[in-house]
């Protein structure tokens, strides 16, 4: 659909090149033009939310514009930025909305101080898992309403990545019940975040950078991040004693490509189709990847640094599903696009369930039974 829309509008442009060049110009401008246009190298700039070359999440645009150089036989031209180097670790999405940084890699629930609707596109909790969510986006009618919320900012956004499902969090005490999160002050951005906030702990919103130090110095006294593989990078370990699973806030966290709209609109029709085809290979590796990268830091966090494993309970976990529905529900229900992105999902979820149900599940939950 999306494909045959921009072919329309490639015809258009084409027609309207065409149109203006009719002052005494012949239609061979036109394609000297389009030759010239093939021939004009770009430099864009990608600003992100992770360290540079943080694992998994920060080599993912590093790839991206590796791929892009080498399809595009040097035309395109990307260099990528860590948090801060040129835009501030969540200060991504203005930079990409402004034009100052063409592209960007991030997470969508970053910006729901912007467009609240964007958390659908992040993380739900007790949601979708990553394969799921990636069937959503990019053939349940996902990816149509994301580019609709994006729309207002000038941003494109594309698939960028998923980590999977993640950790429960970081603890200095053990958690047993909704009263352990009562003025509990936690790292957990998103509708993870609403749902501790809804059951009286204090959520805050910090970049990947800012966490340990405000862990170590008592100004959170929890955290939750990605998994084993960035979270053994961060250093957690040091700082907290019990590592919770599973992450119920987020089982299939969606990371995402910036374009600034306008800009990747002008670009020759051909680097376009190489910078989506870059995007989706890099985004399909992520998750393959951190499965592997995540079981070996597993074992170094557990062996090497005596880290203490720990399940959240299944009454707690019944309880903030319950607050969880709550929290999705009105948030679906808190704008005229909400309503639209919360029908689909659920509809989505609605969809597959049954499937889902006698095929994925059904293998996970025998398998485990005979080991
Ligand atoms: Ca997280």
């Amino acid at each position: 659909m999306i494909f045959k829309f921009n072919l329309f509008r490639s015809a258009l442009i084409i027609v309207s090149t065409l149109l203006v060049s009719c002052g005494g110009q012949s239609e061979s401008t036109g394609v000297a033009g389009e030759a010239m246009q093939a021939q004009q190298t770009y430099e864009w700039k990608l600003v992100t939310t992770w360290p540079k070359n943080f694992p998994g999440l920060g080599e993912a645009p590093e790839k991206f514009a590796d791929l892009v150089e080498e399809m595009s036989n040097g035309r395109m031209r990307i260099r990528v930025y860590g948090a801060g180097e040129i835009v501030p670790a969540l200060e991504v999405f203005d930079a990409v909305s402004a034009g100052t940084s063409e592209m960007g890699h991030s997470a969508a629930y970053y910006w729901k101080g912007k467009a609240p609707e964007a958390q659908f596109f992040g993380a739900v909790p007790f949601g979708l898992n990553a394969e799921e969510m990636e069937s959503w986006i990019s053939f349940g009618g996902g990816q149509a309403l994301w580019e609709e919320v994006y729309e207002p900012f000038n941003i494109l956004p594309m698939l960028g990545g998923n980590t999977g499902v993640q950790m429960g969090g970081w603890f200095n005490k053990e958690i047993n019940s909704l009263q352990d999160f009562q003025g509990l002050t936690m790292r957990i951005p998103g509708l993870g975040g609403e749902v501790i906030q809804r059951i009286g702990g204090v959520p805050v919103n910090l970049a990947a950078g800012d966490i340990y130090t405000s862990l170590q110095t008592g100004v959170i006294d929890a955290t939750e991040f990605v998994g084993p593989l960035n979270d053994l990078a961060l250093g957690f370990y040091d700082v907290a004693d019990y590592y919770y699973f599973p992450g119920w806030h987020e089982a299939g966290s969606l990371q995402e490509f910036l374009f600034n709209k306008e800009l990747f609109e002008a670009l020759p029709r051909d680097l376009q189709v190489i910078m989506r085809t870059a995007a989706s290979a890099v985004s399909a590796a992520m998750a393959d990847e951190f499965r592997v990268q995540n079981s070996n830091a597993l074992s170094t966090l557990i062996n090497e640094h005596g880290v203490e494993l720990r399940e959240f309970p299944a009454d707690l976990a019944a309880e903030l599903y319950d607050v969880s529905q709550d929290i999705i529900d009105e948030l679906g229900q808190s704008s005229e696009i909400g309503q639209r992105i919360l029908a689909s999902y659920r509809a989505f979820e609605a969809q597959i369930k049954d499937y889902q149900d006698i095929s994925e599940e059904a293998y996970i939950r025998v398998r485990a039974e005979q080991r």
